[in-house]
């Protein structure tokens, strides 16, 4: 069975609330396609706003990060509890601005998923290659390690509902988008390392996206291969292109 195509926008720390009433309404007539899932991840002060706003329409509400702890004396962090209740359902892990400015490193990644899993939310993990290790050559060595060590104790019958973003690092928010044929490749090196790790099952379900200065105009060329099942979306999520990429097909 073909995987369902997810195209998901990350709109990083970009948008008050009322910017992203409006940055819905914009998009709403621009953003139905039955054949693909379409998600907003975005800052936790937009969520119940933008929940709200999408009511009725095919959109789901992603987090852009989430507690590896349930509940407490955690500072300025938010329980996966708090995402479901107020109506996410896709949570961003791992994303390469957090593991590098704020250093996550894969064994707090890896409680993060593992929480994400046990409140019912479906993570899309995030990894990628810096321009260093891809021009040395060591770019799968590097993203085989970060997806073991993520989905440490994640079952497959829980790997097969997520999504995992292959994201180079050297094209996210350059305008420097990896050509179709590498984003592929490492997606297919995603695929096996999946088969690796769990079964060949479970590598056909899960989905994986690119991303990286993915835009309207290269989209098509990126959503035709055939081990890439989506975009996850930067700064063109938050204009009218995303309409274009949602509907690559048409
Ligand atoms: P970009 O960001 O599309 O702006 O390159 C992608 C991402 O960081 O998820």
């Amino acid at each position: 069975m073909a995987r369902r195509k997810i195209i998901a926008g990350n709109w990083k720390m970009n948008k008050t609330p009322s910017e992203a009433k409006e940055l819905v309404e914009l998009l709403k007539p621009l953003v139905n396609n039955p054949d693909v899932d379409v998600v907003y991840c975005v800052p936790a002060v937009d969520i119940t706003t933008v929940v709200e706003a999408v009511k009725g329409t095919n959109v789901a509400v992603g987090a852009e990060n989430i507690s590896d702890q349930d509940k407490g004396a955690y500072t300025g962090e938010i329980s996966g509890d708090m995402l479901v209740d107020a109506g996410v359902k896709y949570v961003i892990i791992g994303h390469s601005e957090r593991r590098g400015y704020y250093s996550e490193d894969d064994a707090f990644l890896n409680r993060k998923v593992k929480k994400a899993f046990e409140k019912g939310l479906t993570p899309i993990l995030c990894c990628g290659e810096s321009l260093e290790q891809r021009e040395t050559g060591v770019t799968m060595d590097w993203i085989r390690l970060q997806i073991k060590s993520d989905l440490q104790g994640v079952t497959a019958e829980q790997a097969k509902t997520m999504v995992i973003a292959y994201e180079p690092i050297w094209a996210i928010g350059t305008g420097k988008t990896a050509t179709a044929d590498q984003a592929e490749e490492v997606c297919k090196g995603i695929r096996d390392t999946i088969a690796e790790i769990y079964d060949t099952d479970t590598a056909e379900k899960i989905r994986i996206q690119y991303g990286g200065s993915m835009n309207a105009g290269n989209c098509k060329e990126l959503l035709a291969k055939p081990d890439i099942d989506g975009g996850l979306i930067g700064g063109a999520s938050l204009k009218a292109d995303f309409g274009q990429i949602v509907n690559y097909n048409k």
